[in-house]
């Protein structure tokens, strides 16, 4: 006998991390389904299937399949994609149902890059009401899951930004409480600069070249001072979050327009949602499936984005199976160029960067079918860099 209970009610006696049990989240995204119990006490304890319990709480599901044997249910039994599924009305009781029920982002073909075979499309990420950007979607679930624990009331809450993060740390940390300090390297933009401090975070400008050489720092000052490392960079959350949101709003997007996923195209930084799309994806869709990466070339700064070999962990997380291209900022500004002369939309340099990493890829040729590009923030936020598009 089974039952399908709210996995809210059962209390683990224990908690695994990501790193126990990614071999069953991918065994889940696979099959569709689970075919085992999780079974619990009369005090709602779980008392057997301890690894199926995390794998799906971490997965984003609403419901437990709980009994002794004969379980079975399809990820839709479990309220899998009820998260995702968003509110049609528009209607939000405040800015954190906005930014948990505004979802999915949109998902738009680009007239500037499909052709007979190919269709691409782009995820839209700047649709996120904080930052602007993909970076509300890992801090929303870090600060959630926080929360849950207990104790961001009254702590200031810290990390190292390009400048998203940053953002999304000043505009959420008082939704739970807490207050922000972000921590700035050299080159950050004016934009990560200046709207943090309008929405009443601390703001510490640094000269290192790269925001992980960061961390060191804010370690100590937490020591010293009892701030609370939010961590983006080492923080299983970041990457758990794609999984839940990014990756299966996206699959839910496909499956409700009955696009044909062959690959998908982005950009890293921490690698916190390339990794997991890609993981989400090739479980999902099978190894043929395509995970085309962007890094900056050696020496260019495009905003948001770091190398692969400057420590990025959930690249661990993932086979080798994934094509990683490097990318000069005038050939993210000229993809940049392209989408806004032919479909009128400005998007960011990271998402220009993930295009020009597409047409670069080796199998591009081969491709036919429905393509996504992630693209984690808009254009209009840098308006220096890219005025060098038209003599400026
Ligand atoms: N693009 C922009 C504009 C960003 O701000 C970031 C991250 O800060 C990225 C790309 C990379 O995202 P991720 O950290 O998930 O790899």
């Amino acid at each position: 006998m089974m039952e399908l209970l709210p996995i809210g009610l059962l209390r683990p006696p224990r908690e695994l991390s990501l790193w126990d049990v990614p071999s069953l989240m991918g065994e889940i995204l696979r099959k569709g389904y689970v075919d085992e119990c999780i079974s619990v006490n009369e005090d709602m304890e779980v008392t057997g299937g301890l690894e199926l319990y995390w794998a799906l709480y971490k997965l984003g599901v609403r419901l437990a399949p709980v009994g002794f044997n004969g379980c079975y249910a399809s990820l839709d039994d479990l309220g899998f994609y009820d998260d995702v599924k968003g509110n049609p009305i528009r209607v939000y009781s405040d800015s954190l149902d906005l930014a948990l029920r505004g979802i999915p982002t949109p998902l738009v073909k680009l007239r500037s890059y499909s052709n007979e075979r190919v269709r691409v499309w782009a995820k839209l990420e700047w649709f996120n009401p904080f930052s602007l950007s993909i970076k509300d979607k890992p801090l929303l679930h870090i600060l959630r899951e926080m929360s849950r624990r207990g104790g961001l009331e009254g702590r200031v809450l810290a990390d190292a930004s390009s400048a998203n993060f940053g953002i999304a740390l000043a505009a959420l940390a008082p939704q739970f409480k807490a207050r922000a300090r972000v921590y700035l390297p050299r080159r950050a933009e004016l934009f990560g600069r200046i709207i943090p401090r309008v929405m009443g975070a601390e703001v510490v400008e640094t000269e290192a070249e790269l925001t992980v050489e960061l961390l060191s720092r804010i370690l100590e000052d937490s020591r010293r001072e009892g701030l609370l490392h939010v961590n983006q960079f080492l923080n299983d959350l970041n990457f758990e979050s794609h999984l839940r949101i990014t990756a299966k709003e996206l699959d839910y997007q496909a499956r409700m327009a009955s696009l044909k996923l062959v690959a998908i195209a982005g950009s890293l930084g921490t690698s916190g949602h390339m990794a997991a799309v890609d993981f989400y994806f090739r479980y999902r869709y099978g190894d043929k499936f395509k995970t085309i990466m962007a890094q900056p070339a050696r020496g260019e700064h495009i905003p948001g984005m770091r190398r692969s070999e400057t420590g990025m962990i959930w690249l661990a997380m993932i086979a080798e199976g994934y094509e990683l291209h490097d990318v000069t900022l005038g050939e993210a500004l000229e993809a940049l160029r392209r989408v806004a002369r032919v479909d009128g939309l400005l998007i960011g340099p990271s998402g220009g960067a993930a295009l020009a990493a597409l047409e670069k890829s080796v199998g591009v040729n081969d491709l036919n079918g429905d393509v996504v590009v992630i693209i984690p923030d808009t254009g209009f936020k840098y308006v220096n860099l890219i005025s060098k598009l038209v003599g400026g």
